[in-house]
C-alpha cells in the first residue's frame, strides 16, 4: 500500500488530489486534510465524480505539530504533500521527522510577520533528516519545481556549463476579473512588492520593485509581453547548484491593468502585513484584502488563454557557445476541463505528484533535504510530458 496525505485544500491542493487519483498504482490511498474541511469534502467530490475514485479528508491545522503527528501516525502515509501556505513548512517538516514520513512541498518557508522567504531555515533541517533516513524534497511546483528541472537537464545534456539563465515566467490568461491572483493572494502580493534581486558572480544585486523590464517573445501564438524583474526562491538553490553559473535572473509578466490596482492598493497602504486597530480589533491590511479578492480556485472556469513559463540559458557546450530555451505552454481551459482548475494551480500541482511519486517509487530516495536540481532531471522530465505538463527544447 502506497498512502499519501495531501494537506491544503485550495487551488493547488485541488489539483494534487486529483493528479494523485489519476495514477492508483502508485497512489493507492489518498487522504486530504486541511483546515476547512468543507473543502476538502467538495474537492473528493469532484475527484469522485472525475476518477470514480474515494478519498479520505479530515479537518487539520497545520500549524500544530502533535495535530499532524497524531494524523500521521493514525493514517500511516509514505509521503505528506504540503501545498497549504510557506508559513506551515517548518511546523509540517518537525511533525514528519516526528511520525517518519518523507515531506514535500512547493514554496519555501516564509514567517508570517515578516515578508522574507529564504531556504535556510528548511536547509537547517537536513541533518536531521539524514540522521532519521528521511526525505525532504522542497520546491516541487512549476517554480520553484520545473524550472529547477530544466536547469538540471540542461546541465546533463545541454550545457557543459551554464552561465546565464533568465527564467521567464508569463501568465497570458485572462480571468475577466478587474483585480485578482491566480494564487493565494496573501503570499503572491507579498512576493510581488518585494524588491527585486538577482544574483551575478556571486553577489546578489538589489533593485527597487518592478522596476526593472524587458520585452520577451513569447512560443506559441503568445507574442511579445512585457515582463518585469522580481526575486524568485529558486534563485537562492540554482545559484549553489549550478555549474559555472555568472548570473541568473527571475522574470514575470503583468498587466499594465494589474500593475495599476497594485499600485493604488500599496499607495493607499492595503498591502501592509502590519496590523491596524479596525473597529476594537486588529487587523492585517493585506490578509483582510485577500478576504475581498476572489478566490483563486473560483478562477478555473473565468481564465481563458495560456502560460508559458521558461529557461532560457546561455553558456558552452563542447567549447562552443550555446543558447537553449526549455519551455511549457499549457491552456487554462484545457487544465479546467481536465481537473476543474485553472492552468497556475495546474502547473503547480502536476509536478507535486510527480515528485512525491518519484520519492514513493524510490526513483527519487534519498535522505535528507533536496532542492530539485540536486536529483537526476531525466525521470521528471519523462512524467511531465506524461502528466500534461509536455516541454520543449528549442535552439536559440
Ligand atoms: P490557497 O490559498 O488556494 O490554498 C491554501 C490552502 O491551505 C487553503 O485551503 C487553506 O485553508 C490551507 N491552510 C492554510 N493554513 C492552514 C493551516 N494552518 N492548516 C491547514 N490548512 C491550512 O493557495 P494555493 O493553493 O494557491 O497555493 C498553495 C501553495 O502552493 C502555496 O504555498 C503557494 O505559495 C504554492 N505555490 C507554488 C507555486 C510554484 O510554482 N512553486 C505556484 C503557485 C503556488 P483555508 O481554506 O481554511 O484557508
Amino acid at each position: 500500500m502506497s498512502r499519501v496525505l495531501i494537506v491544503g485544500a485550495g487551488g493547488v491542493g485541488s489539483v494534487v488530489a486529483h493528479k494523485c487519483a489519476q495514477v492508483p498504482e502508485v497512489f493507492s490511498e489518498i487522504m486530504l486534510a486541511s483546515r476547512t474541511v468543507s473543502k476538502c469534502e467538495a474537492i473528493a467530490a469532484s475527484v469522485r465524480e472525475r476518477t470514480g475514485r474515494t478519498i479520505a479528508v479530515e479537518q487539520l491545522d497545520a500549524d500544530n505539530v502533535a495535530e499532524t503527528v497524531a494524523l500521521l501516525r493514525r493514517f500511516q502515509p509514505q509521503v505528506l504533500i504540503n501545498v497549504a501556505l510557506p508559513y506551515q513548512d517548518l511546523p509540517l517538516m518537525d511533525a514528519c521527522l516526528e511520525a517518519g514520513v518523507d515531506y514535500l512541498d512547493t514554496a519555501n518557508y516564509e514567517p508570517p510577520h515578516e515578508a522574507k522567504f529564504e531556504y535556510k531555515w528548511q536547509w537547517a533541517y537536513d541533518e536531521r533528516y539524514r540522521s532519521a533516513g528521511r526525505m525532504a524534497l522542497l520546491g516541487s511546483g512549476f517554480d520553484p519545481g520545473v524550472t529547477n528541472v530544466y536547469c538540471a537537464y540542461a546541465q546533463k545534456h545541454l550545457l557543459d556549463e551554464i552561465h546565464e539563465l533568465d527564467i521567464i515566467d508569463c501568465n497570458a490568461g485572462d480571468h475577466g476579473q478587474p483585480f485578482a491572483t491566480n494564487f493565494n493572494p496573501e503570499i503572491n502580493i507579498r512576493e510581488i512588492t518585494q524588491r527585486g534581486r538577482y544574483w551575478e558572480r556571486g553577489e546578489w544585486v538589489e533593485t527597487d520593485p518592478l522596476s526593472w523590464s524587458m520585452t520577451f517573445d513569447f512560443p506559441d501564438g503568445i507574442g511579445p509581453k512585457k515582463c518585469y524583474l522580481m526575486y524568485h526562491e529558486e534563485l537562492e538553490s540554482l545559484a549553489r547548484n549550478l555549474r559555472g553559473l555568472k548570473r541568473a535572473r527571475f522574470w514575470m509578466t503583468f498587466s499594465d491593468n494589474y500593475l495599476n490596482h497594485l499600485r493604488v492598493l500599496q499607495n493607499i497602504g492595503m498591502t501592509s502585513i502590519e496590523p491596524v486597530e479596525f473597529q476594537g480589533q486588529k487587523i492585517v491590511p493585506l490578509q483582510f484584502l485577500k478576504a475581498v479578492l476572489p478566490e483563486p480556485a473560483s478562477l478555473g472556469p473565468l481564465t481563458k488563454g495560456k502560460t508559458c513559463i521558461g529557461c532560457l540559458m546561455k553558456g558552452m557546450k563542447d567549447g562552443r557557445p550555446r543558447t537553449v530555451y526549455i519551455y511549457n505552454v499549457c491552456s487554462h481551459e484545457a487544465a479546467y476541463k481536465e481537473v476543474g482548475s485553472q492552468a497556475i494551480s495546474y502547473t503547480t500541482g502536476v509536478p507535486a505528484m510527480i515528485g512525491a511519486m518519484l520519492m514513493m517509487t524510490g526513483v527519487w530516495h534519498a535522505p535528507g533535504v533536496y532542492n530539485m536540481e540536486q536529483l537526476d532531471p531525466d525521470p521528471f522530465m519523462e512524467k511531465l510530458n506524461k502528466h500534461g505538463l509536455p516541454w520543449v527544447v528549442r535552439e536559440l
